[in-house]
């Protein structure tokens, strides 16, 4: 019992409400005390610990969406490539829906390009699957990795999420980052699909990204992971419609 799931919100860019919010796992470990996600997720996935866990995961973000968020509001899962290439992801993923009771359009599915590295086709057909399902699928991390076009023309993702180090780089005037962030936004837009700017920080940023055209925001400036208990004070205090941030 030494996991927990925080969250934290997206905001639509141009209204600054609460859309969603991302499921992101904690450990509080008794031996090592608080350890980091980006340390002991690789760990989990070397070892295909992340099958379990994820599944865990899945059943909790479910649960706490469909019991305790207004309707409206979306979850987003981190779904690891071991996890969605197991024979039985999608026999979980419609057990997590029925028992927590979750609209499945409610639930997008992050997955990184990485889940194409391996196998492709049973990747593909796994994420057609969710989205049969009426879930939605967001491509996350772009920009970080291969970057192949060839991923975007396969799969009908909802969401392309840019990189927080284009958003980084774009509030320190980088020409590059600035064209790619505008390049993605393009290539969204033409393929229906919508883009989330990940990490923004202060208030710059946030004019910035919403200049550039990204149609949401999620970064310690609308919000940080917080725990359940966070969220639903948020939703009793101000109806969650709108976060004021700190
Ligand atoms: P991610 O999916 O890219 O999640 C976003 C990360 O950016 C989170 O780190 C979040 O806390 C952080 N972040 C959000 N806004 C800001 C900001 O404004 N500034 C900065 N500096 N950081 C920000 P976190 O929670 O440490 O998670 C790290 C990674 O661990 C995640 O990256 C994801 O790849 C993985 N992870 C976390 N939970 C899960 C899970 O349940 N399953 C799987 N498979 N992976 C997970
Ligand atoms: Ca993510
Ligand atoms: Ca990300």
């Amino acid at each position: 019992d030494e996991f927990t799931l925080h969250y934290q919100p997206v905001v639509d860019a141009r209204s600054e409400e609460v859309v969603s919010f991302e499921a992101l796992l904690r450990w509080n470990s008794a031996d090592h005390g608080f350890v980091s996600p980006a340390k002991f997720v690789p760990l989990a996935e070397d070892t295909r610990l992340i099958v379990p866990i994820g599944t865990w995961v899945m059943e909790r973000a479910c649960h706490e969406a469909a019991k305790h968020w207004p309707e409206h509001i979306k979850v987003n899962v981190n779904v690891s490539p071991e996890q969605l290439l197991e024979s039985d992801f999608v026999a979980n993923l419609v057990r997590a829906l029925s028992e927590s009771g979750l609209d499945p359009k409610r639930l997008e599915i992050e997955v990184t390009e990485s889940i194409f590295l391996r196998d492709a086709s049973v990747a593909r057909e796994a994420l057609e699957s969710c989205m049969a399902l009426g879930c939605s699928v967001a491509l996350d991390d772009f920009g970080t990795g291969y970057s192949s076009l060839g991923y975007l023309r396969k799969l009908k993702f909802s969401t392309i999420k840019v990189d927080r180090s284009f958003v980084q780089g774009a509030a320190q005037k980088s020409p590059e980052s600035l064209a790619i962030i505008r390049a993605v936004v393009a290539m969204a837009d033409s393929l229906g699909m919508t883009t989330t700017a990940e990490g923004v920080e202060n208030a710059e940023e946030a004019a910035l990204i919403q200049h550039l055209g990204c149609s949401k925001i999620q970064g310690y400036y609308f919000g940080r992971p917080m725990p359940a208990e966070d969220v639903h004070r948020l939703f009793d205090r101000q109806g969650g419609e709108r976060l004021i941030s700190a």
